[in-house]
């Protein structure tokens, strides 16, 4: 049986009529080997952009099932022209919406969740012979909600879309295309050092995703661990064989930091004379939480004379809402000041090995100290340490600590054992 190939092209991957052919003729040659393939596309470069800025160019306050059944467009444009374009050479091809392909998700509009695939029309047209080319990042209400409304998947989604996919229809490849060769040890327009990683474990995707990493959104990563998808992250416009996401063993994870993960998109902000009783802490982050804005690191001090003060990030495109919910209660509660600040950013390191190791926290700190650069919040997780430092800092910082844990070096082994 011919192998089945999943393949997701981002936005600037389709971005003009030039790229376009050239991706068709990519999947050309994919089907050439003998393949079956699904094409999962992005809306054309910054087309989803354009989108939001045309609704609030009308109004403030889009309604989201509009909303939804506009940004949804971008992809069926890209959609439609690589069919067209496989087409114009010669290749079978259809295009399908995401409802069409049997994306079926919740009923939250601006970030739905996909409930399950139905992969009986995707199946019937790769039978007839045809590339099926899915449009990302959108699917339709299910069953036991109102059928067939349109939702999107959150920015970004068209990599959870090609994930999904690939499991559901059990592909034996699933390939995310962009305009980078793969997943780098840290941003390589900040370390010119920077090394493309053959392979990184889920986990690690994860976090370094989650921290900044701008490569794969992170609800694809996951998908992608749950259901033991292999995902190659690769560049449309080489051959190179970038980055696998997968499993990897414990033995490779030994005692090693993966990545350098660098996020300047936060803000900060701290409540000065917290009164330090029961209920503070719940009466600030359930509003926070009710709005669907997601706190990330939280540092509260020792309490004296009865207050305390309190610190959290948000991300910065939620600072002025954070501001509107969190003035009141400091009115209401008599805190002494709400101080914010979006001139701060983000830096962690990030692997596996840091849980069977101790030291990586003080080799840390000291490489930052080496640099001059001052530590404001720290936080840690299994496999991640992450301190907020200021945003004119960053790039010094992310070289430092490149630098210290030796991530340019390449590995003997890939994932090696025993360096750092
Ligand atoms: N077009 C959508 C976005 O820009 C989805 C995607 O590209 O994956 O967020
Ligand atoms: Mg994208």
């Amino acid at each position: 049986m011919a192998a089945l190939v999943v393949q997701k092209y981002g936005g600037s991957s389709v971005a003009d009529a030039t790229k376009i052919k050239h991706v068709a003729r990519r999947v050309a040659r994919e089907r050439d080997a003998g393949s079956d393939l699904v094409v999962v596309v992005s809306a054309m470069g910054d087309t989803t952009d354009h989108l939001l800025d045309l609704a609030a160019s009308i109004t403030d306050e889009p309604d989201a099932r509009e909303m939804d059944l506009l940004l949804a467009t971008g992809e069926h444009i890209s959609g439609t022209l690589v069919a067209m374009a496989l087409q114009a050479i010669g290749v079978p091809a259809i295009s399908l919406t995401g409802a069409q392909a049997g994306i079926r998700t919740d009923t939250t509009h601006g970030k739905a969740r996909i409930a399950n695939v139905d992969p009986s029309r995707v199946r019937e047209e790769i039978a007839r012979g045809k590339v099926v080319i899915v449009a990302g990042f959108q699917g339709s209400t299910g069953d036991e909600h109102r059928t067939g409304e349109v939702t999107t998947l959150g920015r970004g989604g068209s990599d959870t879309t090609a994930v999904a996919l690939a499991a559901r229809l059990q592909a034996d490849r699933c390939e995310i295309y962009t305009d980078v060769e793969g997943i780098y040890t840290t941003d390589p327009r900040v370390v010119p050092d920077a090394r493309l990683l053959p392979v990184i474990g889920y986990e690690e995707m994860l976090e370094m995703a989650q921290q900044g990493a701008q490569v794969m959104q992170t609800r694809a990563v996951e998908l992608g661990w749950v259901n033991g998808v292999v995902i190659a992250v690769r560049s449309t416009f080489s051959d190179h064989p970038g980055t696998l996401i997968k499993e990897v063993s414990a033995m490779e994870l030994r005692d090693k930091v993966r990545g350098v993960a660098l996020d300047r998109k936060v803000a900060k902000v701290t409540l000065v004379g917290v009164p330090d009783r029961p209920g503070i802490a719940r009466g600030i982050f359930d509003p926070l939480a009710a709005a669907g804005i997601s706190v990330d690191m939280i540092v509260q001090n020792v309490g004296h004379a009865g207050t305390t003060d309190l610190s959290f990030t948000v991300p910065a495109v939620e600072l002025p809402r954070t501001r509107k919910i969190i003035e009141p209660i400091v009115k209401a509660e008599g805190f002494r000041d709400l101080v914010t600040a979006d001139d701060v950013a983000k830096i962690s390191i990030v692997g596996a090995g840091i849980q069977n190791a101790p030291g990586y926290a003080a080799r840390m700190f000291g490489a930052l100290a080496d640099a001059g650069v001052n530590i404001g919040m720290i936080s840690t997780s299994d496999i991640r340490i992450t301190c907020i430092i200021p945003s004119a800092d960053l790039d010094r910082a992310a070289r430092a600590l490149h630098a210290a844990f030796r991530l340019e070096a390449p590995e003997a082994v890939e994932g090696g054992v025993g360096r750092v």
